[in-house]
């Protein structure tokens, strides 16, 4: 017998019929002698659609309170629905909201983290043999305020919960059946991995591939929370996340990703001088402008160029802030390049072993594909090329690496 608890996502609760599946599922965990957390999402659309409702009625300005009142509001009809359903088939069941189990966070709304989570009121219901259901994305604040954790934030519910209750592990069900070497839709070659690190989970979802919220993952790993990442409309088993091992580290590369939400810009002929980095950076920051590669040419007679990428969405907003600070700094001149995609090789061995970079670098010049940056962390190494290349660098990429073989 073990404790398990189970996160389903949007499109597994999507309406009624499906919610229906997952009680089945439910019970048939529950009939193998487990005892039984489930964390749900809203009906996929549902937050989206409250976002929406919020910024119809306040020209664009809810107010944060309430605003975490009102998201918070998807979560509360998938529960019940499922602890009725439970219920209605003879499993004794109750629902929960994030402020009825406490799941203390900090006060800040719409992006609120976890500071603890009371686990008498679960242990309770659980030793009594019922299954609980909970909110996810939803905590509470000191002052009894509800929040909401950010965008995707029932993974970090469920993780959150199993750290604390000590369960065995989280079941992440969503709509792809585990973590592939590359994303399917990009090439048909791409593997499901049996199993795979967290730390190259991490590096994954940051180089683009959003299978699982971030912060889960940091946290999953932070307290040794095995994670499955499965479908809930298959049997399969799905891709183990877990803590690095020593086959494990035999695999070069484990996958490649691309994020074609990137944008460059170059500030053209700089002053080269202490503190124009930080006067070009500092106001980025500020606004929680997310820099990736930044490169700085050598200078010549006193002057460079700098580039970095951002993610495209933040553009307008770099274009608006760099305005004035082009002017301040005495800069020539801003580039900016809208075209750009980021693709990422990831692997526990690259610690290990070298030659993976130029590999890279050969698979891409093969197919005369020209690397714009480069950036590297111990597991990852990224190249900056232009769009269009994207998923012919994704795939050559698969190849050169041959991800395709298990090995
Ligand atoms: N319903 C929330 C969202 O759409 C939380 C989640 O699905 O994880 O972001
Ligand atoms: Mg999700």
């Amino acid at each position: 017998m073990a404790l398990i608890v189970q996160k389903y996502g949007g499109t597994s609760v999507g309406d009624t019929e499906k919610i229906r599946n997952v009680a089945e599922r439910v019970a048939r965990v529950k009939d193998e002698g487990n005892d039984l957390v489930v964390v749900l999402s809203a009906m996929g659309g549902e937050t989206d659609r409250l976002i929406k409702l919020a910024e119809s009625a306040t020209e664009n300005d809810p107010d944060e309170r309430e605003y975490d009142v009102l998201i918070s509001t998807g979560e509360q009809v998938t529960i019940s629905l499922l602890a009725m359903i439970l219920k209605k088939m003879g499993y004794p069941t109750k629902s929960f909201l994030g402020s009825q189990v406490k799941i203390l966070t900090d006060r800040i709304h719409k992006n609120a983290r976890i500071l603890k989570i009371d686990t008498e009121l679960i242990n309770g219901e659980l030793k009594a043999g019922k299954i609980v259901v909970v909110a996810g994305f939803q905590g509470v604040d000191d002052n009894g305020n509800i929040t909401t954790l950010g965008r995707g934030g029932s993974d970090t519910s469920a993780v959150a919960l199993a750290a604390a209750l000590k369960a065995d592990y989280c079941e992440n069900f969503t709509d792809v059946d585990g973590v592939y070497t590359t994303d399917p839709n990009v090439y048909d070659r791409a593997r499901k991995l049996s199993r795979i690190s967290y730390e190259e989970m991490l590096e994954l979802a940051s180089a683009g591939a959003k299978v699982l919220q971030h912060r889960s993952v940091e946290l999953a790993k932070m307290y040794n929370v095995p994670i499955i990442v499965r479908s809930s409309f298959n049997d399969d088993r799905g891709t183990l996340v877990t803590m690095e091992d020593k086959d494990m580290e035999r695999e070069l590369v484990s996958g490649v990703t691309c994020d074609k939400d990137q944008a460059k810009i170059s500030v053209i002929h700089v002053p080269d001088q202490p503190g124009v980095a930080e006067r070009i950076f500092t106001p980025l920051s500020e606004r929680n402008i997310i820099v990736d590669m930044i490169i700085q040419n050598a200078s010549i007679e006193g002057y460079t160029d700098l580039t970095f990428t951002v993610s495209r969405k933040d553009m307008e907003e770099v274009k608006n802030i760099l305005y004035e600070v082009v002017k301040e700094i005495g800069a020539e001149r801003v580039d900016y390049d809208e075209k750009i995609a980021k693709v990422s090789v990831i692997g526990l061995g690259m610690k290990s072993h070298s030659g993976v970079a130029s590999k890279m670098f050969a698979a891409l010049a093969g197919e005369g594909i020209n690397i714009m940056m480069i950036s590297t962390s111990e597991i990852k190494i990224s190249c900056a090329i232009r769009r269009k290349y994207t998923e012919l660098a994704v795939q050559v990429l698969h190849d050169a690496f041959e991800l395709d073989k298990e090995n």
